[in-house]
Order: C-alpha cells, then structure tokens, then sequence
C-alpha cells in the first residue's frame, strides 16, 4: 500500500538527519553562511554542458514538502563538481547514457525553509550547521538513456525506504547493475555516494567548501 507522504517523508527526514544527507548536517560546527558569491571554485551553471538533463525537483512542488522551493529551475554546483560531472558524463558517453540532476547547489535560506515547514529536530537538520547541498558540492543524480527515460532504480528520488540505500541488495539484475553503474561511475571521478541514498553524491573536497546563501535567481545579475 503507498504511504501517505507525510509519512514518507519523515522516514526521509529520519534517514537525512541520521546520515547527514539532503536535508541533513554537516559534521561541523555551525556556520555562518557565505553571502556573497564565490570567486574560489565559482559556482557555474549545469546548462553549460547540454549532455546533462536537468530535472531540478525543488522548482517545483513534486518534492517532500509539496511546495516550489527554487523559484528559478536553475542548477549549479561549485566548477571542479561541475567539471568532475562532466567527466562522468564522458564515460557514460560511451554507454549511450546520461546523467539526470534533480538536485545541486541548495541555498542555506531554502535549507531555512525546509526547517520553518518541519522544525523539529528529530524530522529535520537544522540549518545552523548547513547541508552539504549548501556548498555546492553535492549532486542528486540517475541515469537516463538517450532519449531522456530514466533507467530503473532501486526508489524513486524521494522514496527514502530501506530499499535506498546505497549497498542494500537488489534482487532485480537490471535494477543492480544500474545503481551500481551510477556508483561506480561517478566514483571514478570522486565522487562518494551516501550510504543511505543511492542518488547523493558528494564531490571530492567537499568538506573545505564554505555554506553559501547566494540566491539561483541572482546568477548571472
Ligand atoms: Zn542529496
């Protein structure tokens, strides 16, 4: 039986504040977010490279909290993740497949939101410390083949269950390989997968990037 998606999503929230994923903490004393955009590994657009397919799930309301957080449907991620990605797009290249971006660089005053909506925080980080989607240097990502059909998953993007998990087995071959693939590709190129998400990837430094607050509607003014 499908569960509400309250109910989803605070075994999302769970598993988020838990593990330190998508909405969730990083290790760190609290922050002050940076306000003013980055000179040092610049935040860049994901459009640049037309490969990528961007599908960005915070610009509109089919997201946990039912509400359009992202007021642009704009993606972008520090320019060494970007660069990284790009480098994963290269092999998949290969494979007649692409990447798909639901989610990258999350401004800290939307993580802010996310707590007015659930502040409790048993459900949900608080965004004192930041996520790791503040710095711009996380990506949510599937596989698609050319024309776009995202290839079978374990869940679906925020189906957090068990089944999310990054190393859970799967007894579907098909469903396997292609979680492992995305794994093991983007792994090539430096990025470490969440344990208990397969779609969250976090791109090598990750951890030395400051939490910015700059708004997607402000790039490029
Ligand atoms: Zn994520």
């Amino acid at each position: 039986m499908q569960q509400p998606r309250w109910t989803r999503w605070i075994v999302s929230a769970l598993l988020c504040a838990s593990s330190a994923g998508c909405a969730g903490l990083a290790a760190s004393a609290p922050v002050v977010p940076v306000t003013e955009w980055p000179t040092v590994d610049p935040l860049v657009d994901l459009a640049t490279d037309r490969r990528l397919i961007l599908r960005p799930a915070y610009a509109s309301d089919q997201n946990f909290v039912g509400e359009v957080l992202y007021p642009v449907p704009r993606v972008l991620m520090r320019q060494s993740a970007f660069d990284a990605l790009c480098r994963v797009q290269d092999r998949l290249d290969a494979l007649d497949l692409r990447l798909v971006v639901w989610d990258a660089y999350r401004p800290h005053h939307v993580q802010r939101r996310m707590w007015e909506l659930v502040p409790d925080p048993d459900f949900v980080a608080n965004p004192a410390r930041g996520s790791r989607h503040n710095r711009g240097m996380a990506v949510d990502v599937t596989l698609a083949r050319l024309d776009g059909t995202e290839l079978t998953m374990p869940t679906a993007y925020d189906a957090f269950t068990p089944r999310a998990r990054a190393n859970t087995p799967i007894q579907e071959d098909d469903v396997r390989a292609n979680r492992d693939l995305l794994i093991a590709t983007m792994a090539s190129q430096g990025f470490t997968v969440l344990r208990t998400e397969w779609w969250h990837f976090d791109a090598a430094g990750w951890q030395d990037a400051a939490v910015l607050d700059v708004a997607l509607e402000e790039f490029g003014r």
